[in-house]
C-alpha cells in the first residue's frame, strides 16, 4: 500500500501564488480550489492530497503530523515557533516585510510604547532582544486602526507596497524580518515518509529555481 502525502496550504493571498508554483512542480488539484468550499482536494497524483486551511493552522497541522508538508508565510512560522518542523525551502513567493510602524511624524514620549499586533511572540522577542520595554496589545485584524484610535503608539504588521499604511497616515519604521512563503515538513513525516517527500521537495526546488532563472 502506498501512503498518501498530505500538503497543507494556507488560504487567501498565499494560496493564489502557491497554486501556480505547485502547477510548475506538476502538482495540480483535480478541481478549481479557488471556487470550491471543500477543504480537502485530490490531485493529479493519486497519492498526494491538498488541505486548504487558515495560514496560522498550517504549522500546527504539520508539526502534529496531521499533514506531512505545509506552505506557510515566514511570519506565521516565526510566530508559531519551529518545534517539530523542518523548513527546507524558501518558495520565494509572497515576499513582504514584517515591520514596526507608527503615525507619520509621531514622536514617542517617555512612557513605555504600546504596540498593537497579531504577532505577539515575534514582537515580544524583537523588543526584548534590544532591551526595549513595551506593552503589547493583541489584535486580530486592522492593526492600522489602533494608532488612529489612540489604542497604541506603534503597530507590528506586514508591509508589502506600503499602500495600506499610507492610506491610514502611517509610515514604516524598522524591519523586523523579511518574509516569504516557505515549505515546511513535519519531523515525523521527514523520517517515515522521506522517500515520498523527497521527489516533491526536488520538483518544488526546481520550480523555484526555474522562476528565479527566468526573472
Ligand atoms: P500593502 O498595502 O501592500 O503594504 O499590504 C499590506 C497589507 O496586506 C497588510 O495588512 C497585510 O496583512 C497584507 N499582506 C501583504 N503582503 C502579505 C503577505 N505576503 N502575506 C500576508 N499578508 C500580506
Amino acid at each position: 500500500m502506498t501512503t498518501t502525502l498530505t500538503i497543507a496550504l494556507s488560504k487567501g493571498r498565499i494560496l493564489k501564488e502557491t497554486l501556480p508554483l505547485l502547477a510548475d512542480a506538476d502538482i495540480r488539484p483535480s478541481v478549481d480550489i479557488t471556487n470550491s468550499r471543500k477543504l480537502l482536494f485530490e490531485t493529479n497524483h493519486p497519492h498526494i492530497q491538498l488541505l486548504v486551511i487558515r495560514a496560522t493552522d498550517v504549522p500546527t497541522y504539520v508539526a502534529h503530523g496531521a499533514a506531512d508538508i505545509g506552505v506557510a508565510g515566514k511570519d506565521v512560522l516565526l510566530e508559531h515557533g519551529s518545534a517539530g518542523l523542518y523548513e527546507p525551502l524558501d518558495l520565494n513567493i509572497c515576499r513582504c516585510r514584517l515591520m514596526t510602524c507608527a503615525m507619520v511624524g509621531a514622536r514617542l514620549g517617555n512612557q513605555r510604547p504600546r504596540v498593537a499586533t497579531k504577532f505577539v511572540n515575534i514582537t515580544r522577542r524583537y523588543f526584548s532582544k534590544q532591551s526595549r520595554q513595551v506593552d503589547i496589545i493583541k489584535l486580530y485584524g486592522a492593526m492600522e486602526l489602533a494608532p488612529i484610535m489612540g489604542l497604541a503608539d506603534q503597530i507590528v504588521d506586514i508591509v508589502d507596497t506600503g499602500n495600506t499604511l499610507r492610506a491610514n497616515g502611517m509610515e514604516p519604521l524598522e524591519t523586523i524580518a523579511n518574509i516569504s512563503a516557505r515549505m515546511v515538513v513535519g519531523g515525523t513525516a521527514m523520517k517515515l515518509k522521506h522517500a515520498r517527500i523527497q521527489p516533491v521537495m526536488d520538483s518544488l526546488t526546481a520550480a523555484v529555481s526555474q522562476r528565479q532563472h527566468n526573472n
